[in-house]
């Protein structure tokens, strides 16, 4: 039985919405890009979204609208995608790499004070000037799993930093502070900006695509200009009736807008998005009870003081267990028709870092032991019981087969 690591969720309501856009004859940013801007502002909770064709445009477009400048500092988890440092670097500034806390593999708020501190006293990469200002923070929601974001805007507070948020993997996610408080959503005031990613293999697709939501008002306007060239006006606001055909360059803008096409597939994504959660939750809840026996193996959390997207099911190979390592661990389920993945071959350990920075691997001990052992299971709403099950085999077989 093959298993794949995704597989979208997509239907006939997806379908005819996009065939009724390409029969419309308005295919770009139009009625249905406003449409899924206004509903998923609604449904995080936030004053102003903007559809982008990814999450690395929106995170780009939430930075540069917060002022990053060259040679300014921001703090970035290690365990995270290519996306979250890159478009730091687009604007010529340093991403300070901050270490993983050992159980959420979130960013580590203890080792992101250490890290300041770090930089001070000349103990990052000699690179990295001493007086670097330290303008951003942003953290990431590893897999879902929704960081404590009082405690991130009170670590950026102190350090006089904004936050940006990369939530490509959080919609729809949750955190309170303790039992009797309210749940508040990712996007509900949790970050300066919030960024979501749609690509094809996250909570909601629309094939490739992002949004941005914010609160305020002028940075939502200049994500927007610059999201089209820096364009005074939008293309629906020139060609449509009681639009203008003048417009005006006000800066060197960027190409990142959303077509109609990806936002009829994102309605109907976003209205599916509750029940999707659900299901990945059950499937969550079925390998960490099924899984909880295999002593070779470590879980994720589930705390309930989160509302938990389950993006990701990452395990832990526990290697002290085991005879064989991670690469045959995930060869032999691939010998058994199921996908794997890896979130993420730290930052600091690519060539690029590495090589630019100087980064080492004791500068975040934790990230550098933690991800050789990890592996990121299926998990998509459509999993059926018999791929749960051969999945839940398979990963126990393994590992009594190669125990030590
Ligand atoms: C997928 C992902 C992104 C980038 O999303 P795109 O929509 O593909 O640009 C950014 N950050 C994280 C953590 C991701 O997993």
């Amino acid at each position: 039985m093959n298993v794949p690591f995704f597989r979208a969720s997509l239907g006939d309501a997806e379908i005819s919405e996009v065939v009724a856009v390409l029969r419309s004859g308005w295919l770009t940013s139009g009625p249905l890009v406003k449409r899924f801007e206004a509903e998923f502002a609604a449904a995080v909770g936030a004053q102003h979204a903007v559809a982008l064709n990814s999450a690395t445009a929106a995170l780009h477009l939430a930075v540069e609208a917060m002022g990053l400048r060259p040679g300014d500092g921001v703090l970035v988890p290690s365990m995270t995608f290519a996306a979250t440092a890159e478009i730091v670097r687009y604007l010529g500034a340093v991403p300070l790499i901050v270490d993983s806390e050992p159980v959420t593999l979130n960013m580590s708020l203890e080792a992101l004070d250490r890290t300041v501190s770090d930089l001070r006293e000349g103990r990052l990469p000699a690179s990295i000037p001493r007086d670097t200002p330290i303008v951003g923070v942003i953290p990431v929601h590893v897999g879902g799993l929704m960081m404590d974001m009082d405690a991130v805007g009170r670590a950026a507070s102190r350090h006089g930093a904004w936050v940006v948020e990369d939530a490509a993997h959080a919609f729809p996610a949750s955190w309170r502070a303790e039992a009797d408080a309210p749940w508040i959503r990712c996007g509900e005031q949790t970050a300066a900006v919030s960024c979501y990613s749609f690509y094809a293999n996250k909570t909601i697709t629309t094939g490739e695509g992002g949004m941005a939501v914010t609160d305020n008002e002028a940075v939502a306007g200049r994500m927007r200009t610059m999201s089209l060239h820096g364009l005074s006006r939008d293309a629906w606001g020139r060609f449509t009736a009681g639009g203008t055909w003048d417009y005006r360059i006000i800066a060197p803008g960027f190409k990142y807008n959303l077509t109609d096409i990806a936002a009829a597939i994102g309605v109907h994504q976003l209205a599916a998005a509750e029940q999707m959660r659900l299901r990945r939750s059950e499937v969550a809840h079925s390998y960490l009870a099924a899984l909880s026996e295999v002593d070779k193996i470590e879980l994720p959390v589930d705390p309930v003081d989160r509302i938990h997207s389950w993006h990701l099911f990452p395990i832990r190979l526990r290697l002290d267990r085991l005879s064989i390592n991670r690469a045959a661990f995930i060869e032999a389920l691939r010998q058994e028709g199921i996908g794997t993945s890896v979130h993420w071959r730290p930052l600091h350990l690519h060539p690029y870092y590495e090589s630019t920075f100087g980064w080492r691997p004791d500068h975040c001990p934790v990230a550098t032991r933690e991800w050789e052992r990890l592996i990121s299971l299926p998990i998509f709403p459509s999993m059926t019981d018999a791929e749960l099950s051969h999945v839940v085999q398979t990963v126990t077989a393994i590992a009594r087969k190669h125990r030590r």
